[in-house]
């Protein structure tokens, strides 16, 4: 049967586990109904080796080619995550648990990379070795890192790595991409700030730590503004300020808490530098203290040259008749978990139009179902053309 007729003929069955996946989300590394069926599903095909507990909860599935002479190894990777949103559809398979949901459509990545791991157990109709990497922890827990952490690169010779996301507002069966940067590193920062508290009718015996604070605020959004080359993308969010309580009392004490977004490592440095030498040296000017805990986040995803230019290849092949590949699509100021493993390992990350739908971790977002022929289709043509069976 060839190759698109058979993926075509397992949409239904991919579509169930889908939407099971759906109806169950767990959180972070928390995923272990979701990790034991895809440990169960990929024995059942098959796998030449099926190990879990990398990464906590990641799943690993190996299936090696009709050959493997090539000596070639290509890794694959699928989140399977939820998120901690409360589901506002009627969907017949909506989230049966409360507060948890799979708004970001993992459970339809999940699904597809099993479905794929499926049709190329079956054929095997290439020359090499597929790692199936199953990640726990997206949303946040850097889970990525944690398989990384585990060895599992060097462990299943891992010599590149492919990605996917789906992309609501991008039409069914188009694909978007681009060399380089494609999502931003996520930091969060945490500042403190005291002065000296006191009666509000005599503010010249305290230190307005709440002044101070706002100053700190104003002064910060002046590192994108004046720092940072105006060619280059960066983000300084402060979205959280905790000061005061009463009408007539100046604080003792603040808390600002917020982001940073970059695309290059030049300037994730530079945000952080100047972010601490505005924190502490406006609060000396006043008289106050501050501390910053900056916290680095995922990492830039970069995806490499030539992995970006053969996956936009495989994007045109699958997305023919039925969508468009954008080579050159703008770089989101999101992060991903993905970047780690695009700096363990040459590969490319690729968005998949998910249609008209919600957006991202919006509590009426579902996953496309349409969209499960094209997933799974770009995953075995991509090992079928990087490892060509003689
Ligand atoms: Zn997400
Ligand atoms: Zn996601």
């Amino acid at each position: 049967m060839p190759k698109t007729d058979r993926i075509a003929a397992l949409k239904d069955e991919i579509t169930t586990w889908r939407r099971d996946f759906h109806s169950n989300p767990e959180l972070l590394y928390d995923v272990h109904r979701t990790a034991g069926i895809v440990a169960e599903k990929l024995a059942s095909f098959g796998c030449d080796e099926v190990v879990t507990g990398i990464g906590r909860t990641g799943v690993v599935g190996v299936i090696r080619g009709r050959s493997s002479g090539s000596g070639k190894v290509i890794g694959l990777r699928a989140d399977m995550d939820a998120l901690p949103i409360e589901e506002e559809t009627n969907l017949p398979y909506r989230s049966k648990v409360s507060g948890k949901m799979h708004a970001c459509g993992h459970d339809g990545h999940t699904a597809m990379l099993l479905g794929a791991a499926r049709y190329l157990a079956e054929t095997r109709d290439f020359d090499g070795t597929v790692v199936l990497l199953f990640q726990p922890a997206e949303e946040g827990g850097g889970g990525a890192r944690a398989m990384i952490d585990d060895g599992v690169m060097d462990r299943f010779g891992v010599q590149e790595v492919y990605g996917m996301h789906n992309m609501p507002g991008l039409p069914v069966g188009s694909f978007a991409l681009r060399p380089g940067p494609l999502m931003a590193a996520a930091d969060r920062f945490r500042i403190r700030v005291e002065g000296k508290g006191g009666h509000a009718a005599k503010p010249n015996e305290t230190i307005d730590t709440l002044l101070v604070s706002t100053h700190i605020v104003t002064a910060l959004q002046s590192i994108v503004s004046r720092n940072a080359d105006p060619l280059e993308s960066a983000v300084v969010s402060v979205t959280a300020f905790k000061a005061g309580e009463a009408f007539n009392v100046i604080p003792q004490t603040a808390e600002l808490m917020g982001t940073v977004r970059t695309l290059t490592p030049e300037l994730r440095d530079l945000c952080e530098t100047r972010l601490k030498e505005i924190v502490t040296t406006i609060a000396r000017a006043f008289g106050a203290t501050a501390t910053v805990e900056y916290e680095r986040g995922y990492p830039v995803t970069r995806n490499h040259a030539a992995q970006t230019e053969f996956a936009a290849g495989i994007a045109a092949k699958v997305a023919a008749g039925a969508g468009a590949v954008d080579l050159e699509v703008p770089p989101t100021m999101g992060a991903e978990d993905f970047s780690f493993m695009l700096e363990a390992r040459p590969g490319a990350f690729i968005f998949m139009g998910n249609g008209d739908s919600a957006g991202l971790h919006h509590p009426a977002y579902d996953f496309n179902d349409e969209a499960i022929p094209v997933g799974v289709g770009y995953w075995a043509t991509l090992v079928e053309t990087a490892m060509p069976a003689n």
